[in-house]
């Protein structure tokens, strides 16, 4: 388990997260929502317990938007307000479970890839990188 820092783009948000070794590779999230959100054709993203997250600085003045997702339940995006920076997403069918947002980890962020689901949002042009899920995996 290692820990790592994040920060917003202006600097106001900090947080750190404890990850696992088979954590620290990002998970590429293609669905239209995060194009949205991100600008970009993918997000970089791992699935964490909502304990492995510790928010810092700026940590309480964070604005969540809800949306809902595919399942129908809300998904709380949790964002700075003064830079937008998304810092976690909390899907509530994972329960107490966070998305995090690794590509805001710079120690990480060059790592690999480990899956990448959505597959079936991808553009046409993107090469596969890694293990495509059409939406999510199948349940362990
Ligand atoms: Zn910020
Ligand atoms: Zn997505």
């Amino acid at each position: 388990m290692t820990t790592y820092e994040g920060s917003c783009l202006c600097g106001q948000t900090e947080w750190t997260a404890k990850l696992e070794k088979d954590q620290t590779e990002h998970v590429l999230c293609h669905c239209d929502t995060c194009k949205y959100l991100s600008g970009g054709a993918f997000t970089m993203n791992q699935i964490i317990p909502a304990s492995a997250l510790k928010l810092g600085k700026g940590g309480d003045a964070l604005k969540a938007y809800t949306y809902y997702g595919e399942s129908g339940k809300p998904v709380h995006c949790y964002y700075c307000p003064n830079c937008t920076t998304h810092v976690y997403h909390h899907q509530t069918i994972l329960g107490d479970k966070y998305i995090l947002r690794t590509v805001l980890l710079p120690k990480l962020r060059n790592n690999g890839v480990a899956a990448e689901i959505f597959g079936k949002a991808k553009m046409s042009w993107e090469k596969e990188v890694a293990t495509t899920f059409e939406t999510m995996p199948p349940e362990e």
